[in-house]
Parts: structure tokens; C-alpha cells; sequence
């Protein structure tokens, strides 16, 4: 697909999620994408999937408190301040735009993760600006093209990671709007987790991000 295509598919889960948390008994909506029988796609042709909970899923319940304690700790939000590292770093970094960064993490669970993050500090993906819609549009295609380049058309899963249902509610936390920061998460599906994964939820990964990063880059990635 090209950025125009994947601009309006953004802005569709961008409506839809605005439009399900308008209703008070959902706290997380989550959007994601299956590619490719290995990232458990069913439907051959391409789609993306999103999924209203009650709950926040603990996975992203994991990643809310571990955000909430760093800005507890440190006042500032951990994802402005990896931002900050990896554009100083640059050894991790594949694409870089005016408004967000597309990156190999530090740590990641998979060879070739990558996360787009926008530079403007904001918790909800739904309150991007149409702006930035754009440019991750762009971002996103150019990414997914590279990676598929290098990897020979791999199956792969992305996760939009964005701020639970905001209705104010009694265990509502104050900070959410300075801790957390949207992003997205892709992973192309190159392995199967197996049993030390399971067992013990540390993960294997025999590609350094810098190797991953610097073979995203070089592969050819315009939309
Ligand atoms: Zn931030
Ligand atoms: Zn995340």
C-alpha cells in the first residue's frame, strides 16, 4: 500500500477509536494488524483488527505502570527521554521525520522490532492532528516496504499503543496525559517464541537492533 492508502486507514482507526470509547464500560480499545499466516492471520487478504476490552490488557497494563513510575521518579516521560537517546545515539534510528522516529529499541523481544514514535509529546493516538496522520502515513509505508524488502516479505504484527479510555473513573490516574506517549510497535514474525520465551517471558533475539537498524535503512523504502 501506498502512504495515501495507509493515511486513510489511520484516519479510520483513528474514528473508530474515538467513536468506541464513547462508551464508558470500554477501558482499552486495541489496534493492531496480522499479516502472513505466521502472525496469526486467518482472512488471506489484508486487514487490520481492532478490539474493545473492559480491561486494560495486562501486557499494556505492564507498559502504563512502568511509564507512570518512570515520570514518578524522574518527572519526565520515558518516551521522550529514549527519543532524546536514540536521535543522539542515531546507531538505532531508520527513518527520522519532522514529527516522529522510527526505530530499533534498545531491548527489543524480536529481531528487526521497530517502533514509530511521534516527536510531539501526546498519550492518545487519537489525538493526533491531521499533520501528523500524514507524516506517519509516510512513515509507517516506508517502513513496512523496507522491512519487507530486507526480510523477504516476512508475516508481521503491529500494536497501536495508546492511552486507556480516559471517562474519568475512580482509579483514574492524573498523570496519564505527562507519563505515557503513543506509539507503535511492528514485529515481523522471523521466529517462534519457544520454551525458555514462555517459561521465563525473556526473550532470545540474535540480531542486535544496531545490525536491524542499519539493514532497514539501507533497504530501499519509498512510497
Ligand atoms: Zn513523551
Ligand atoms: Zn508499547
Amino acid at each position: 500500500m501506498g502512504a495515501g492508502q495507509v493515511k486513510n486507514i489511520l484516519e479510520i482507526y483513528k474514528h473508530r477509536v474515538i467513536e468506541i470509547q464513547k462508551d464508558a464500560r470500554i477501558r482499552y480499545v486495541l489496534v493492531c494488524k496480522n499479516s502472513g499466516s505466521a502472525a496469526g492471520s486467518g482472512i488471506t487478504h489484508q486487514h487490520s483488527e481492532i478490539i474493545a476490552t473492559p480491561v486494560i490488557p495486562l501486557r499494556m497494563k505492564a507498559e502504563l505502570d512502568g511509564a507512570k513510575s518512570y515520570y514518578a521518579y524522574k518527572e519526565r516521560c520515558i518516551y521522550c527521554d529514549i527519543l532524546e537517546e536514540e536521535l543522539r545515539v542515531g546507531s538505532r534510528v531508520i527513518i527520522e521525520t519532522e514529527r516522529f522516529v522510527a526505530f530499533c529499541p534498545y531491548a527489543p523481544k524480536f529481531p528487526f522490532e521497530f517502533w514509530i514514535v511521534p516527536k510531539e509529546h501526546r498519550c492518545a493516538f487519537e489525538d493526533a492532528g491531521l499533520d501528523e496522520i500524514d507524516d506517519l502515513s509516510h512513515v509507517l509505508a516506508s517502513a513496512i516496504k523496507r522491512m519487507r524488502t530486507a526480510l523477504n516479505n516476512p508475516s508481521y504484527n503491529y500494536v497501536v499503543h495508546t492511552a486507556p479510555n480516559r471517562i474519568p473513573r475512580r482509579d483514574h490516574w492524573h498523570t496519564l496525559g505527562d507519563d505515557f506517549h503513543w506509539h507503535i510497535e511492528v514485529v515481523p514474525r522471523l521466529q517462534r517464541a519457544a520454551g525458555f520465551e514462555w517459561g521465563s517471558g525473556f526473550y532470545v533475539v540474535p540480531t542486535s537492533p544496531e545490525d536491524a537498524a542499519e539493514f532497514l535503512r539501507r533497504s530501499g523504502g519509498d512510497v
